[in-house]
Protein backbone atom coordinates (compact mmCIF):
# COMPACT_ATOMS: atom_id res chain seq x y z
CA UNK A 1 0.00 0.00 0.00
CA UNK A 2 1.13 3.32 -0.88
CA UNK A 3 1.91 5.65 1.59
CA UNK A 4 1.68 9.82 1.60
CA UNK A 5 4.40 11.10 3.26
CA UNK A 6 4.03 14.47 5.36
CA UNK A 7 7.14 16.14 6.29
CA UNK A 8 8.77 17.66 8.81
CA UNK A 9 11.48 19.59 10.03
CA UNK A 10 13.26 16.43 12.06
CA UNK A 11 11.13 13.49 10.49
CA UNK A 12 9.16 12.23 7.18
CA UNK A 13 5.97 10.57 8.45
CA UNK A 14 4.02 8.37 6.01
CA UNK A 15 0.53 7.98 5.87
CA UNK A 16 -1.52 5.62 5.50
CA UNK A 17 -5.21 6.57 4.32
CA UNK A 18 -8.02 4.03 3.99
CA UNK A 19 -5.91 1.12 5.32
CA UNK A 20 -6.92 -2.02 7.16
CA UNK A 21 -5.27 -2.32 10.56
CA UNK A 22 -3.89 -5.58 9.29
CA UNK A 23 -1.43 -3.52 7.23
CA UNK A 24 -0.13 -2.63 11.10
CA UNK A 25 1.56 -6.58 11.12
CA UNK A 26 3.32 -5.70 7.35
CA UNK A 27 4.89 -2.61 9.07
CA UNK A 28 6.28 -3.32 12.20
CA UNK A 29 7.68 -6.59 13.55
CA UNK A 30 4.76 -8.33 15.93
CA UNK A 31 7.59 -9.03 18.33
CA UNK A 32 9.30 -5.32 18.85
CA UNK A 33 5.71 -4.10 19.45
CA UNK A 34 3.91 -2.30 22.41
CA UNK A 35 0.74 -1.52 21.96
CA UNK A 36 -1.10 1.24 24.19
CA UNK A 37 -4.71 1.65 23.87
CA UNK A 38 -7.46 2.48 26.37
CA UNK A 39 -9.88 -0.26 28.51
CA UNK A 40 -13.12 0.84 25.95
CA UNK A 41 -10.97 -0.29 22.63
CA UNK A 42 -9.17 -3.10 23.99
CA UNK A 43 -12.58 -5.00 25.11
CA UNK A 44 -14.16 -3.70 21.82
CA UNK A 45 -11.42 -4.44 19.69
CA UNK A 46 -9.87 -7.91 21.42
CA UNK A 47 -9.86 -9.97 18.36
CA UNK A 48 -7.88 -7.80 16.31
CA UNK A 49 -5.23 -7.52 18.94
CA UNK A 50 -4.73 -10.94 20.24
CA UNK A 51 -1.44 -12.30 19.66
CA UNK A 52 0.00 -8.29 20.35
CA UNK A 53 1.96 -7.05 23.33
CA UNK A 54 -1.09 -4.66 24.79
CA UNK A 55 -1.16 -1.87 27.52
CA UNK A 56 -4.30 -0.81 28.53
CA UNK A 57 -5.00 2.32 30.40
CA UNK A 58 -8.52 3.78 31.95
CA UNK A 59 -10.37 5.71 29.32
CA UNK A 60 -11.17 9.68 29.57
CA UNK A 61 -9.44 13.05 30.13
CA UNK A 62 -8.99 12.77 33.53
CA UNK A 63 -6.37 9.87 33.06
CA UNK A 64 -4.41 12.02 30.83
CA UNK A 65 -2.06 12.69 33.62
CA UNK A 66 1.89 12.14 34.95
CA UNK A 67 0.74 9.36 36.67
CA UNK A 68 -0.71 7.44 34.26
CA UNK A 69 2.62 7.96 32.23
CA UNK A 70 4.59 6.80 35.06
CA UNK A 71 2.37 3.52 35.36
CA UNK A 72 2.65 3.03 32.06
CA UNK A 73 6.80 3.37 32.14
CA UNK A 74 6.45 0.36 35.49
CA UNK A 75 4.68 -1.64 32.67
CA UNK A 76 6.91 -1.06 29.45
CA UNK A 77 9.90 -2.39 31.73
CA UNK A 78 7.96 -5.38 33.03
CA UNK A 79 7.59 -6.25 29.28
CA UNK A 80 11.29 -5.46 29.04
CA UNK A 81 10.78 -2.99 26.50
CA UNK A 82 14.24 -1.15 24.98
CA UNK A 83 15.03 0.66 22.54
CA UNK A 84 13.72 -1.13 19.64
CA UNK A 85 10.94 -1.64 20.78
CA UNK A 86 7.92 0.22 18.34
CA UNK A 87 5.20 1.49 20.32
CA UNK A 88 1.84 1.58 19.02
CA UNK A 89 -0.94 3.88 20.10
CA UNK A 90 -4.59 3.04 19.30
CA UNK A 91 -7.34 5.15 20.16
CA UNK A 92 -8.33 9.06 20.40
CA UNK A 93 -6.48 11.90 21.61
CA UNK A 94 -5.60 10.91 24.78
CA UNK A 95 -4.16 7.66 23.57
CA UNK A 96 -1.96 9.61 21.02
CA UNK A 97 -0.75 12.13 23.65
CA UNK A 98 0.45 10.21 26.06
CA UNK A 99 2.03 7.42 23.97
CA UNK A 100 3.77 10.50 21.88
CA UNK A 101 4.97 11.72 24.97
CA UNK A 102 6.04 8.26 27.19
CA UNK A 103 7.55 7.17 24.18
CA UNK A 104 9.41 10.10 23.74
CA UNK A 105 10.98 9.93 27.17
CA UNK A 106 11.25 5.75 27.90
CA UNK A 107 14.98 5.93 27.34
CA UNK A 108 15.22 9.02 26.32
CA UNK A 109 13.11 8.06 23.02
CA UNK A 110 11.64 5.51 21.31
CA UNK A 111 9.74 4.70 17.89
CA UNK A 112 5.97 5.17 18.04
CA UNK A 113 2.85 5.29 15.86
CA UNK A 114 -0.73 5.92 15.79
CA UNK A 115 -3.43 4.15 14.69
CA UNK A 116 -5.92 6.87 15.03
CA UNK A 117 -9.65 5.80 16.46
CA UNK A 118 -11.77 9.23 16.55
CA UNK A 119 -12.51 12.31 14.52
CA UNK A 120 -10.67 14.25 16.75
CA UNK A 121 -7.25 12.32 16.68
CA UNK A 122 -7.93 11.61 13.17
CA UNK A 123 -7.89 15.61 12.33
CA UNK A 124 -5.47 17.01 15.11
CA UNK A 125 -4.62 15.39 17.69
CA UNK A 126 -2.31 12.39 15.65
CA UNK A 127 -0.61 15.43 13.64
CA UNK A 128 1.53 17.94 14.80
CA UNK A 129 4.11 16.20 16.96
CA UNK A 130 2.47 17.33 20.36
CA UNK A 131 2.32 15.21 22.61
CA UNK A 132 1.67 15.03 26.55
CA UNK A 133 -0.14 15.32 29.50
CA UNK A 134 -2.18 18.10 31.57
CA UNK A 135 -1.60 19.20 35.01
CA UNK A 136 -4.21 19.88 37.44
CA UNK A 137 -6.51 22.53 35.24
CA UNK A 138 -3.29 23.05 32.81
CA UNK A 139 -3.85 21.88 29.54
CA UNK A 140 -1.15 20.22 27.63
CA UNK A 141 0.98 21.73 30.40
CA UNK A 142 4.03 18.98 30.23
CA UNK A 143 5.05 17.83 27.01
CA UNK A 144 7.02 17.01 23.85
CA UNK A 145 7.20 17.96 20.33
CA UNK A 146 8.00 14.65 18.59
CA UNK A 147 6.18 13.11 15.43
CA UNK A 148 5.55 9.29 15.08
CA UNK A 149 6.93 7.28 12.20
CA UNK A 150 3.86 6.62 10.74
CA UNK A 151 0.25 7.02 11.03
CA UNK A 152 -2.26 4.52 10.00
CA UNK A 153 -6.18 5.27 9.00
CA UNK A 154 -8.94 2.24 9.23
CA UNK A 155 -11.85 4.34 9.13
CA UNK A 156 -14.02 1.25 9.48
CA UNK A 157 -12.98 1.52 13.27
CA UNK A 158 -15.57 4.47 13.06
CA UNK A 159 -18.43 2.00 13.09
CA UNK A 160 -18.02 1.43 16.84
CA UNK A 161 -17.34 5.63 17.84
CA UNK A 162 -19.90 6.82 19.95
CA UNK A 163 -22.42 9.30 18.57
CA UNK A 164 -20.55 11.62 20.91
CA UNK A 165 -17.39 11.58 19.89
CA UNK A 166 -18.41 11.87 16.52
CA UNK A 167 -19.57 15.33 17.37
CA UNK A 168 -16.68 16.17 19.54
CA UNK A 169 -14.43 15.22 16.49
CA UNK A 170 -16.73 18.11 14.50
CA UNK A 171 -16.04 20.82 16.14
CA UNK A 172 -12.16 21.07 15.07
CA UNK A 173 -13.40 19.97 11.22
CA UNK A 174 -15.01 23.35 11.68
CA UNK A 175 -12.36 25.00 13.06
CA UNK A 176 -10.34 24.19 10.30
CA UNK A 177 -13.32 25.17 7.97
CA UNK A 178 -13.62 28.47 9.79
CA UNK A 179 -9.93 29.15 9.42
CA UNK A 180 -8.55 28.31 6.14
CA UNK A 181 -11.10 26.40 4.36
CA UNK A 182 -14.14 28.16 2.84
CA UNK A 183 -15.12 25.79 0.61
CA UNK A 184 -15.33 22.64 3.28
CA UNK A 185 -17.74 25.42 4.90
CA UNK A 186 -19.76 25.20 2.08
CA UNK A 187 -19.46 21.17 2.03
CA UNK A 188 -20.21 20.48 5.85
CA UNK A 189 -23.29 23.31 5.05
CA UNK A 190 -24.56 21.00 2.73
CA UNK A 191 -23.87 17.76 4.28
CA UNK A 192 -24.86 16.12 7.83
CA UNK A 193 -23.61 14.04 10.24
CA UNK A 194 -25.65 11.61 9.36
CA UNK A 195 -24.35 11.53 5.99
CA UNK A 196 -20.61 11.20 7.35
CA UNK A 197 -21.53 8.64 9.46
CA UNK A 198 -22.89 6.36 6.86
CA UNK A 199 -21.14 7.05 4.32
CA UNK A 200 -16.61 6.04 4.69
CA UNK A 201 -15.43 7.17 1.15
CA UNK A 202 -17.25 10.35 2.38
CA UNK A 203 -15.63 10.61 5.89
CA UNK A 204 -12.49 9.50 4.65
CA UNK A 205 -12.25 12.59 2.25
CA UNK A 206 -13.13 14.95 4.91
CA UNK A 207 -10.08 13.63 7.36
CA UNK A 208 -7.73 13.54 4.32
CA UNK A 209 -8.83 17.58 3.81
CA UNK A 210 -8.49 18.01 6.89
CA UNK A 211 -5.01 16.59 7.78
CA UNK A 212 -3.89 18.41 4.62
CA UNK A 213 -5.08 21.75 6.52
CA UNK A 214 -3.13 20.47 9.65
CA UNK A 215 -0.20 19.49 8.27
CA UNK A 216 0.49 22.57 6.13
CA UNK A 217 -0.49 24.98 8.95
CA UNK A 218 1.85 22.95 11.06
CA UNK A 219 4.65 22.54 8.54
CA UNK A 220 4.86 26.20 8.15
CA UNK A 221 5.36 26.87 11.66
CA UNK A 222 6.78 23.87 13.35
CA UNK A 223 7.54 26.00 16.84
CA UNK A 224 4.61 28.14 16.87
CA UNK A 225 5.77 31.41 16.30
CA UNK A 226 3.08 32.36 14.25
CA UNK A 227 0.91 30.46 11.68
CA UNK A 228 0.31 27.85 14.20
CA UNK A 229 -1.50 29.18 16.92
CA UNK A 230 -4.56 29.85 14.11
CA UNK A 231 -5.16 26.07 15.08
CA UNK A 232 -5.98 27.98 18.52
CA UNK A 233 -9.18 29.39 17.20
CA UNK A 234 -11.91 29.10 19.72
CA UNK A 235 -9.51 27.63 22.14
CA UNK A 236 -8.40 30.26 24.28
CA UNK A 237 -12.56 30.70 25.86
CA UNK A 238 -12.84 27.18 24.87
CA UNK A 239 -10.21 26.03 27.42
CA UNK A 240 -11.09 27.85 30.33
CA UNK A 241 -15.45 26.80 29.56
CA UNK A 242 -13.77 23.06 29.36
CA UNK A 243 -12.59 23.78 32.78
CA UNK A 244 -15.49 25.71 34.71
CA UNK A 245 -18.08 23.00 33.50
CA UNK A 246 -16.34 19.56 32.43
CA UNK A 247 -18.02 19.42 29.14
CA UNK A 248 -16.17 17.34 26.47
CA UNK A 249 -13.32 19.31 24.31
CA UNK A 250 -15.42 19.55 21.45
CA UNK A 251 -18.48 21.37 23.18
CA UNK A 252 -16.26 23.79 24.69
CA UNK A 253 -14.30 24.84 21.60
CA UNK A 254 -17.43 25.47 19.90
CA UNK A 255 -18.74 27.69 22.07
CA UNK A 256 -15.23 28.97 22.28
CA UNK A 257 -15.64 29.70 18.33
CA UNK A 258 -18.76 31.48 18.32
CA UNK A 259 -17.35 33.44 21.55
CA UNK A 260 -14.29 33.97 18.85
CA UNK A 261 -16.55 35.73 16.13
CA UNK A 262 -17.96 37.83 18.42
CA UNK A 263 -15.03 39.11 19.16
CA UNK A 264 -13.72 39.48 16.08
CA UNK A 265 -16.98 41.34 15.08
CA UNK A 266 -15.90 43.77 16.93
CA UNK A 267 -11.92 44.30 16.86
CA UNK A 268 -11.36 43.33 12.69
CA UNK A 269 -15.65 44.57 11.34
CA UNK A 270 -16.23 40.42 10.89
CA UNK A 271 -20.24 40.32 9.63
CA UNK A 272 -22.47 39.41 12.14
CA UNK A 273 -23.70 37.26 9.13
CA UNK A 274 -21.05 35.11 8.99
CA UNK A 275 -20.96 34.82 12.59
CA UNK A 276 -24.86 33.51 12.50
CA UNK A 277 -24.11 31.43 9.24
CA UNK A 278 -21.11 29.46 11.94
CA UNK A 279 -23.35 29.06 14.66
CA UNK A 280 -26.05 27.45 12.35
CA UNK A 281 -23.28 25.26 10.73
CA UNK A 282 -22.43 24.38 14.86
CA UNK A 283 -25.68 23.41 15.51
CA UNK A 284 -26.09 21.45 12.34
CA UNK A 285 -23.34 19.40 13.59
CA UNK A 286 -25.30 19.20 17.06
CA UNK A 287 -22.37 21.69 19.15
CA UNK A 288 -23.42 23.95 21.61
CA UNK A 289 -23.66 27.67 20.90
CA UNK A 290 -24.92 28.93 24.22
CA UNK A 291 -22.73 31.41 25.87
CA UNK A 292 -23.96 31.69 28.92
CA UNK A 293 -21.35 32.14 31.46
CA UNK A 294 -20.12 33.90 34.06
CA UNK A 295 -17.83 36.91 32.61
CA UNK A 296 -15.61 36.98 35.65
CA UNK A 297 -15.19 33.09 35.89
CA UNK A 298 -14.06 32.75 32.37
CA UNK A 299 -11.64 35.65 33.17
CA UNK A 300 -9.99 34.58 35.71
CA UNK A 301 -9.52 30.71 34.03
CA UNK A 302 -8.26 32.22 30.95
CA UNK A 303 -5.61 34.25 32.63
CA UNK A 304 -4.61 31.35 35.21
CA UNK A 305 -4.61 28.86 32.15
CA UNK A 306 -2.60 31.13 29.86
CA UNK A 307 0.09 31.78 32.98
CA UNK A 308 -0.11 35.36 31.12
CA UNK A 309 1.88 37.79 32.99
CA UNK A 310 2.04 40.43 29.84
CA UNK A 311 -0.40 43.90 28.61
CA UNK A 312 -1.41 41.43 25.53
CA UNK A 313 -2.52 37.83 24.16
CA UNK A 314 -2.69 36.25 20.79
CA UNK A 315 -5.98 36.02 19.97
CA UNK A 316 -7.36 34.33 16.79
CA UNK A 317 -9.84 35.95 15.02
CA UNK A 318 -11.79 35.59 11.88
CA UNK A 319 -11.59 38.48 9.45
CA UNK A 320 -13.60 36.10 7.08
CA UNK A 321 -15.38 32.32 6.75
CA UNK A 322 -11.87 30.83 5.65
CA UNK A 323 -9.46 33.55 7.11
CA UNK A 324 -8.30 33.04 10.81
CA UNK A 325 -5.41 35.68 11.79
CA UNK A 326 -3.56 36.26 14.92
CA UNK A 327 -3.95 39.45 16.39
CA UNK A 328 -2.45 40.64 19.73
CA UNK A 329 -5.03 42.11 22.07
CA UNK A 330 -4.95 44.32 25.02
CA UNK A 331 -5.98 42.78 28.04
CA UNK A 332 -7.63 45.19 29.71
CA UNK A 333 -9.46 44.89 25.33
CA UNK A 334 -10.61 41.19 25.69
CA UNK A 335 -12.02 41.31 29.59
CA UNK A 336 -13.91 43.91 28.24
CA UNK A 337 -15.48 42.64 25.39
CA UNK A 338 -16.19 38.92 27.05
CA UNK A 339 -17.83 41.01 29.90
CA UNK A 340 -19.97 43.11 26.87
CA UNK A 341 -19.98 40.54 24.07
CA UNK A 342 -19.60 36.58 25.09
CA UNK A 343 -21.52 37.02 28.01
CA UNK A 344 -24.36 39.57 27.95
CA UNK A 345 -26.78 37.64 28.22
P1 LIG B 1 -10.43 12.33 21.94
O1 LIG B 1 -9.95 11.92 20.59
O2 LIG B 1 -11.68 13.10 21.92
O3 LIG B 1 -9.36 12.90 22.81
P2 LIG B 1 -10.53 10.01 23.77
O4 LIG B 1 -9.20 9.42 23.59
O5 LIG B 1 -10.86 10.66 25.07
O6 LIG B 1 -10.88 10.98 22.57
O7 LIG B 1 -11.65 8.93 23.42
C1 LIG B 1 -13.01 9.25 23.56
C2 LIG B 1 -13.80 8.03 23.99
O8 LIG B 1 -14.12 7.25 22.84
C3 LIG B 1 -13.07 7.11 24.93
O9 LIG B 1 -13.98 6.64 25.88
C4 LIG B 1 -12.58 5.99 24.03
O10 LIG B 1 -12.45 4.80 24.74
C5 LIG B 1 -13.68 5.91 23.01
N1 LIG B 1 -13.26 5.47 21.68
C6 LIG B 1 -12.26 5.97 20.94
N2 LIG B 1 -12.23 5.43 19.72
C7 LIG B 1 -13.24 4.54 19.67
C8 LIG B 1 -13.73 3.65 18.67
N3 LIG B 1 -13.23 3.64 17.43
N4 LIG B 1 -14.77 2.86 18.99
C9 LIG B 1 -15.33 2.93 20.24
N5 LIG B 1 -14.93 3.75 21.21
C10 LIG B 1 -13.89 4.56 20.94
ZN1 LIG C 1 -8.91 21.19 20.11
Amino acid sequence: MQAQQYKFSTKTIDCYFDADFSLLEKLVSKQKVVIITDENIASIYADKFSGWKVITIKSGEEHKQQSTVDNLIDQLIKLQADKETFIIGIGGGVITDITGYAASVYMRGIKFAFIPTTILAMVDAAIGGKNGVDVGIYKNLVGVIRHPEFLLYDFSLLKTLPNEEWINGFAEVIKHACIKDFKMFENLENSSLDEFKSDQHKISELVKRNVDIKYNVVANDEFETGERKLLNFGHTIGHAIENICKISHGNAVSIGIVAACKISESLIAFAETETKRITLLIERYHLPVNLNFDADKIWEILLMDKKKAGEKMNFILLEKIGKGIVKPVPLSQLKELINTKVCDN
